[in-house]
């Protein structure tokens, strides 16, 4: 219908209580935030260091670190040190499992320098004492002032709600099916953990709520019900995504269709590193996430064509990628390195059947001569031909002016 094409862009974001994670807002109106974690062994400070430097780099505004033993905690007094004296404020999440309680009471340097305590309800404690350890990990959070992450996690699931809830639903009228009793169980195990950490005295501005899930459709309908039920901050997340391009799609599209609805305030990529390959990788697939779906704006986008037999030299794809590299290396500080400039788009393109039409509608385009076609290249700038390049040095040239556009 001709509304349809008249209305486009998200549902209004999904209302929620803002939380302060050092000085990083989260929900309430505050940009969606851009998360990773470290897989250092953080008993390893300098390793840990270096690697949430490198995160922070990239663009991520908080990180988590893995707290699973004394000697990591005692750790992390001295990587949050030596962060700061390299200028590095990004909020520390400690992840804890199983002995947090502890941990965080035998290590008040731990429980001090840590911006966030992210906990588990079904990896709290072991039976019968998980009330008391989670009281205890929540009454230091308040004690400390720390903003807590309740994460129900499909692959550790409160066993003992699950099996209440599979119970009830054997006895009902009409049972569910065995993996909607699961996906019920995910939400109330979060929105349960709230209301207790809530009775105990954590106020709901300290409080992020996640439910992750492996599979897109189940974690899409989770957290649809939890943020129908709730106003808790909501942290997004596919865990398990797996390697390479399939990690990449299945978190895009899980992540993709709830931020399209409103819901998430914070997003991590949860992807598995190839041997020796770079962690940042999530930083970027999350911040080009948000940035082609048009919530954030970190650094100028890069449209290119794929190319096809109207290429006929390996130099299209060369500039392309020298282009995308380039503002990568080069502007990693894009909002800071020109302030005012909001957005930039840039076109790379292959031949002149989409070349000019799709460089005139980005801010600075190039179209590459293809097949048959003249050895120039037109430069178009607000969607005006500037000028034609020439000769072996084209991609230099383009660079040159695309720092004169922003710089001008
Ligand atoms: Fe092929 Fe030209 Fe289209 Fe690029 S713009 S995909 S080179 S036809």
């Amino acid at each position: 219908s001709p509304s349809d094409i008249d209305v486009a862009g998200p549902s209004p974001r999904h209302t929620t209580t803002q939380v302060m994670v050092g000085n990083v807002a989260v929900g309430g109106g505050a940009p969606i935030v851009v998360q990773s974690m470290t897989n250092t062994d953080t008993a390893d400070v300098e390793g840990t260091i270096a690697q949430v430097a490198a995160l922070s780099r990239a663009g991520s505004e908080m990180v988590r670190i893995t707290v699973d033993r004394d000697e990591a905690a005692a750790a992390v007094p001295y990587i949050r040190d030596g962060l700061r004296k390299r200028g590095i404020t990004t909020p520390l999440i400690g992840d804890f499992h199983y002995i947090g309680h502890k941990l965080l009471a035998e290590h008040p340097a731990c429980a001090e320098a840590l911006d966030k305590y992210r906990i588990n309800p079904g990896n709290v404690g072991f039976k019968n004492k998980r009330d008391s350890q989670f009281t205890d990990i929540v009454e230091m959070a308040i004690k400390y002032g720390k903003a807590v992450r309740i994460g129900a996690n499909w692959g550790s699931l409160d066993q003992e709600l699950l099996t209440k809830l599979m119970e009830e639903n054997a006895n009902s009228a009409a049972p569910r099916d065995a993996r909607a009793v699961t996906r019920e169980a995910m939400v109330q195990s979060a929105l349960l953990s709230a209301k207790r950490a809530e009775e105990i005295g954590l106020p709901k501005n300290k409080m992020v709520l996640s439910a992750k899930v492996s599979a897109v459709q189940d974690l899409i309908a989770v957290y649809q019900t939890l943020a129908s039920r709730s106003d808790y901050a909501i942290h997004l997340g596919l865990t398990e995504a797996g390697m390479g391009s399939k990690g990449i799609v299945a978190s895009s599209a899980a992540l993709g269709i709830l931020l399209q609805q409103g819901i998430g305030d914070t997003i991590r990529i949860s992807l598995t590193p190839e041997p020796g390959g770079d962690r940042t990788l999530e930083v970027q697939v999350a911040q080009e996430l948000l940035q082609t779906m048009g919530f954030r704006t970190f650094v100028p986008l890069v449209a290119a064509c794929p190319g096809c037999g109207r290429t006929t030299s390996t130099t299209f794809q060369e500039l392309a990628r020298s282009i995308q590299d380039f503002i990568r290396d080069e502007m990693p500080n894009w909002k800071a390195q020109y302030p005012g400039v909001e957005q930039l788009n840039v076109a790379v393109m292959g031949c002149i059947v989409n070349g000019p039409g799709e460089s005139k509608h980005a801010d600075i385009g190039i179209s590459l001569p293809g097949t048959g076609e003249a050895p120039a290249a037109p430069v178009f700038v607000d969607g005006k031909k500037f000028k034609t390049l020439r000769g072996p040095a084209i991609a230099q040239d383009f660079k040159a002016l695309v720092i004169d556009y922003i710089e001008q």
